[in-house]
């Protein structure tokens, strides 16, 4: 008999929904100067957005908290969402224009990125609906691209209905007390690692990090990651090899299938091999969300 299917994760996620705006030039241009492009996409992205995408794939069942203009930008990123099967009644439609990110890439690869949060500012207060939602949730995500007051009453609602808080301390900023009392589990990359640590060393960083929180994990690209927990020496799990495409969001992919494979009970070896595998395949592919894999081909990559 095939044993029954796990029941799915429930995750809510608090956090922003931008669109980029990205232009691709020879040169970037000097400040009074113009220059002519050679291309230009619009990705809808946010790591709130990112994701519940990442989770929905992976077989979460995720509703997202967040906010979009009353503009096209706003409907395309609702429709992102809804087609994932992300739930988006929390995601409330503002009167301005929704968060935008606009980004210059030249030719040696190099960026400047201007965002504009736009209606990511509403979500610094959380409705009732938003609490019943948390509450109703196993695990909150939660980054730092939304105001702090929004964030903060998001860990709140979640310690004081016994939900999992996995924060992503992305943009990199000091953290107060109080959300990272709250925390779970932190996921920072090796650099916010170690701007909240004062260390460069990610194992060092991940151990001090330990004295605010019980867990930590330290993504390192494709070095994988490090994971670290109370009374127990950190551990490093290898990412699988790939032809790496395009990286664009691979710390959202590797957090939604994380907060998947736990929420449905997963031991944590188990689960970082399977965020590390889910995290891969989407380096493979050009994109941000749409480069996630759906949860057969993570399973299938690993059988
Ligand atoms: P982003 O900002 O692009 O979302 P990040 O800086 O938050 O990424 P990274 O540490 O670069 O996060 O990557 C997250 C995880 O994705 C890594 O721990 C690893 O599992 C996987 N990953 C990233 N890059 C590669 C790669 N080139 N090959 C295989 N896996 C990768």
């Amino acid at each position: 008999m095939t044993p029954a299917p796990p029941a799915r994760a429930a995750v809510a996620v608090l956090g922003s929904a931008n669109m980029d705006l990205v232009a691709y030039v020879p040169t970037a241009p000097r400040r009074g100067e113009t220059v002519t492009g050679t291309a230009f996409h619009t990705v809808p992205g946010g790591k709130g957005a990112n994701q519940a995408v990442a989770a929905a794939r992976a077989g979460g069942a995720v509703t997202m908290i967040g906010a979009v203009g009353a503009d096209a930008f706003g409907t395309r990123l609702r429709t992102v969402l809804t087609d994932a099967g992300v739930d988006t009644d929390g995601l409330r439609t503002t009167g301005g224009a929704s968060g935008t990110a606009h980004i210059v890439v030249d030719d040696a690869g190099g960026n400047s990125i201007v965002v504009v949060p736009g209606a990511n500012a509403a979500v610094d207060a959380l409705t009732g609906g938003d609490e019943a939602r948390i509450a109703a949730a196993g695990t909150l995500l939660l980054q730092l691209e939304t105001p702090l007051p929004g964030v903060l009453a998001g860990a709140r609602t979640a310690r004081a209905h016994g939900v999992r808080v996995v924060l992503t301390p992305a943009p990199a900023r000091q953290l107060p007390d109080e959300l990272l009392a709250a925390t779970d589990l932190l996921v920072p990359n090796e650099h916010e690692a170690a701007a909240l640590s004062g260390t460069s060393d990610p194992e060092r960083a991940a151990v001090a990090l330990l004295s605010a929180v019980p867990e930590v994990v330290v993504t390192l690209g494709a070095a994988g990651c490090l994971y670290a927990a109370r009374g127990a020496d950190p551990v490093r799990v290898p990412a699988p090899r790939v032809r790496a495409a395009d990286t664009t969001a691979a710390g959202d992919t590797f957090v939604g299938a994380l907060a998947v494979a736990r929420g449905e009970g997963r031991p944590m070896a188990a689960a970082l091999a399977w965020a590390s595998a889910a995290a891969a395949l989407s380096v493979r592919r050009e994109g941000a969300s749409a480069s996630m894999p759906y949860r057969r081909e993570i399973d299938a990559y690993l059988d």
